[in-house]
């Protein structure tokens, strides 16, 4: 049996919850409401996570935009997701909202810039 400690984010009160997980089977304690339960096993099960960054601009007043991803992606992709960002080069002037990358690895979400940046 593997025991795991997990602290809720859902919201502010931060529980500290803890499971036993025997295969399939899992049990869930220190939980306050459902939400908990559903974050605790969403984090066994298919941990993700919303994924902010830089990618460089050319001819801009700044050197680098902020991105993030527009919903969670999984936990496993994020480190080829840096990867795919130190590859980009945008040219300003740069928009928020503008679109690094469309439907990443799938997932249905985008990355978009979450700063601007003006043309130099
Ligand atoms: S379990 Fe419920 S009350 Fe506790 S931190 Fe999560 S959402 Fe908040």
């Amino acid at each position: 049996m593997e025991k795991r400690k997990i602290t809720c984010i859902s919201c502010p009160l931060g529980c500290e919850i803890e499971a036993e997980i025997n295969g399939d089977d899992i049990t869930i304690k220190g939980n306050r409401c459902s939400r908990g339960k559903e974050y605790a096993l969403n984090e066994i099960k298919d941990p993700r996570r919303v994924v902010t960054s830089n990618v460089k601009v050319t001819g801009g007043q700044f050197p680098l935009a902020s991105v993030k991803t527009t919903g969670a992606i999984p936990k496993g992709k994020i480190f080829s997701l840096i990867e795919k960002l130190r590859e980009v080069e945008l040219e300003a002037p740069v928009n928020i909202g503008q679109v690094v990358y469309k439907n990443l690895f799938d997932s249905g979400f985008d990355v978009v810039v979450t700063r601007p940046v003006e043309r130099r």
